[in-house]
């Protein structure tokens, strides 16, 4: 069935898939509404079994010449992937701000200026890959990194685009060719990738779009035992799911989870400083993996830190994403919202205390206040279970040793956030149980760090080096320094 191509304002965006090289249409489809005010945005194809099966036969097609090139060839094209994603700049701002309800500022300041990065960067880096050697008496060891197959990669609708290209870049850029499987609440961002890759001249097969549901088209994606990668970031549950299914395989699965992180603010803090920071746990109506959302501060300045806080939330402007001087905009569906929603008043029901927030937001359906909760237990669910929302906890301590404990006591183990006296904050870090943890700050990432989390927040490390060991098989090639003399007794 034919579909209409979408019309958002002015910018067309198709609804189909991008199979080797083509548009491929859908006999089924689903509906895409605006988490701004669940507008309907138009149909979206919902992949079948054929198109699983066709955009990994192109894959499986295009790999052997996209992986015979060397980095410095793939150069070109991925730097003219980063220079056509770089045209349609505005066009990518105003979907996901449409489809995902992300700030319509933060994609013009943050995400696409850091997509674009995404590409450029790992393309760049892919040039000195094959130099990591090592030399031995003995030995030079050649340690190369072949590019591994046909990649899996699936995303979140919270930030669709900073993740595919995230995901994209050192994947392509080592030399492996990709089936990209987009959110199905806002698949339109990774639909236009695919007109930008289209444009750069990609051949047909190293990128790949097929939309459409978790359950169907990544289940199959994950199942075939053509594939050589998973990387997938998204929740808790579904990642069992698709390790089990990947493990059938033996195939390699990289897993970017969820949080459930501490923010420390010790005694020795910059309280006003801490406060501020603590606002942007807010962000993205707090749909952000690696946000603190569980306060821990000392309690000799929890007044003074709950004071700080209020004042900067009250502040907060909370509407429509496409209005530039919005701070908080929509959660993505109205499921969200009643999940979140659902969340506040079990806790409230359990005995926890409002500071502020704890509902619906006047601006309209979608949206929430943002929310603190004080008078929680560490066994209680709201401390436990990821919210994803602009939902907050404040439990307070009295010694180092206790907010260790608490920042430690949860099944998550992505990130964090400590304030205070640098040396002071730095030893309380190093005893948080996490991927990372920022000291007096937030939000600091940089492309040639790792990145992932442990216990329940992700098995493996994208970022750096780190991605392309996770895209590449591993080899090393022994050129013995003297010559090799045949011995039973050689150990
Ligand atoms: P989700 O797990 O429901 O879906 C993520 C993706 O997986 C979607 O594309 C979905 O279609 C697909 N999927 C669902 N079932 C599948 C299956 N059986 N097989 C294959 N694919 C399947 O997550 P979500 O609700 O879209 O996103 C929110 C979650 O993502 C939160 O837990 C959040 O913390 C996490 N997240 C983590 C990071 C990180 O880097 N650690 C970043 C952003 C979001």
């Amino acid at each position: 069935m034919r579909l209409e191509t979408l019309r958002v304002d002015d910018i067309l965006v198709s609804p189909d898939h991008y199979i080797d090289g083509a548009r491929v249409d859908s006999e089924f489809s689903f509906e895409l509404l605006s988490p701004i005010d669940q507008g309907l945005l138009g149909r979206i194809g919902e992949g079948g079994p054929e198109h699983v099966d066709s955009a990994i036969a192109a894959a499986q097609k295009a790999f052997p010449t996209w992986s015979r090139l060397t980095a410095a060839e793939r150069l070109p094209y991925l730097n003219r992937f980063a220079d056509e994603i770089g045209k349609r700049a505005e066009a990518f701002c105003r979907l996901e701000c449409r489809d995902a309800g992300v700030l319509l500022s933060r994609m013009r300041h943050g995400v696409v200026p850091r997509a674009v990065l995404n590409i450029r960067w790992f393309a760049e880096a892919a040039l000195t890959l094959q130099e990591r050697s090592i030399e031995t008496d003995q030995a030079v060891h050649r340690v190369r990194h072949d590019p591994a197959g046909v990649v899996v990669i699936i995303t979140p609708w919270n930030a669709p685009l900073m993740l595919a290209t995230w995901k994209l870049g050192p994947a392509l850029a080592a030399g492996n060719t990709c089936i990209l499987k987009p959110p199905e609440w806002a698949p339109l961002t990774c639909s236009l990738l695919a007109d930008a890759a289209h444009a750069a001249g990609l051949p047909p097969g190293v990128l790949n779009v097929v939309q459409g549901g978790g359950s169907t088209v990544g289940a199959r994606l994950v199942a075939d035992p053509r594939i050589a990668r998973v990387s997938f970031t998204g929740s808790v549950s579904t990642a069992r799911l698709i390790a089990q299914a990947a493990g059938a395989n033996l195939v390699p699965c990289s897993l970017e989870l969820g949080g459930k992180s501490p923010f420390i603010v010790l005694e020795d803090a910059d309280i006003d400083l801490a406060a501020a920071t603590g606002a942007l746990m807010y962000r993205n109506a707090g749909q952000v993996c690696l946000a603190g959302t569980r306060f821990l501060v000392h309690r000799s300045i929890s007044d003074r830190f709950v004071a700080s806080m209020r004042a900067v939330v009250e502040q907060l402007r909370v509407g429509d994403p496409q209005d530039e001087s919005t701070e908080v905009g929509p959660i993505i569906h109205p499921r969200q919202v009643e999940r979140v929603l659902g969340y506040i008043d079990r806790a409230v029901a359990g005995g926890a205390k409002l500071l502020w927030g704890g509902g619906r937001h006047p601006f309209g359906a979608q949206y929430l206040q943002p929310t603190m909760l004080a008078g929680v237990e560490q066994s209680d669910e709201i401390v436990q279970n990821e919210v994803f929302g602009p939902v907050l906890t404040l439990q307070t301590f009295a010694s180092d040793e206790e907010a260790v404990e608490l920042a430690n006591g949860t099944d998550y183990g992505l990130g964090g956030v400590c304030y205070g006296e640098q040396a002071h904050a730095t030893e309380v870090a190093d005893q948080v149980r996490t991927g990372f943890i920022w000291i007096n700050s937030f939000g600091i990432r940089d492309l040639a760090a790792p990145f992932g989390g442990i216990k329940r927040s992700g098995i493996g490390r994208e970022g750096g080096n780190w991605s392309f060991d996770f895209f590449c098989d591993v080899k090393d090639v022994v050129l013995p320094k003297k010559p090799f003399r045949p011995s039973f007794s050689h150990r």
